[in-house]
């Protein structure tokens, strides 16, 4: 099933997710519903709080359903080594309509489990990098915003206060 995609001032998207330790059909299920629900967003990641689901677990697919293999589960992941600096414009599902440029690792790699619960090493760079970055910090309670100045943030912010005024978030 498609699950709406919670925006940015729902309390879950700020709050710390709790850790997995069941992988079981329901979770399967959960991931096949994230998968769905992160395309039907037209996204190329997504974390479960994002759909109001408060645990570590994220899907990525930065290749947009092009290449199947490139279709990544994340468990409980941890970023556990990161190099390099880039500066890219970034976006989130949760917070529609804005970007904003972002500096993150260029080089990252996750240690995860997936769906089975086995650990897994992966390594990515670029925009899997970024990924990676982006939807660990989700699990944490922490969106893209929180790297940008306070000034971007406070204008952002403001903008958003008034669509929700509008009954337009
Ligand atoms: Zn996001």
């Amino acid at each position: 099933m498609i699950y709406p995609i919670v925006k940015f001032g729902d309390p879950v998207l700020e709050t710390k997710a709790a850790p997995v330790t069941k992988f079981d059909a329901d979770l399967r299920q959960l991931l096949d519903d994230m998968f769905e629900s992160m395309y039907a967003a037209h996204g190329v990641g997504l974390a479960a709080p994002q759909i109001g689901v408060s645990r570590r677990i994220a899907v990525i697919d930065v290749t947009f359903k092009e290449d199947p293999k490139q279709k990544l589960v994340l468990i409980n992941p941890e970023i556990i080594h990161s190099e390099g600096r880039i500066s890219q414009n970034e976006g989130c599902l949760s917070i529609p309509e804005f970007r904003e440029n972002v500096t993150r690792p260029k080089k990252v790699t996750v240690r995860a489990q997936n769906a089975k619960g086995e650990f897994f090493e992966h390594t990515g760079e670029e925009l899997l990098a970024r990924a990676f970055c982006h939807e660990t910090d989700h699990l944490n309670g922490k969106l893209y915003i929180s790297h940008i100045s306070a000034l971007k943030r406070d204008l952002m912010k403001r903008k958003i206060r008034k669509l929700v005024k509008a009954g337009e978030w």
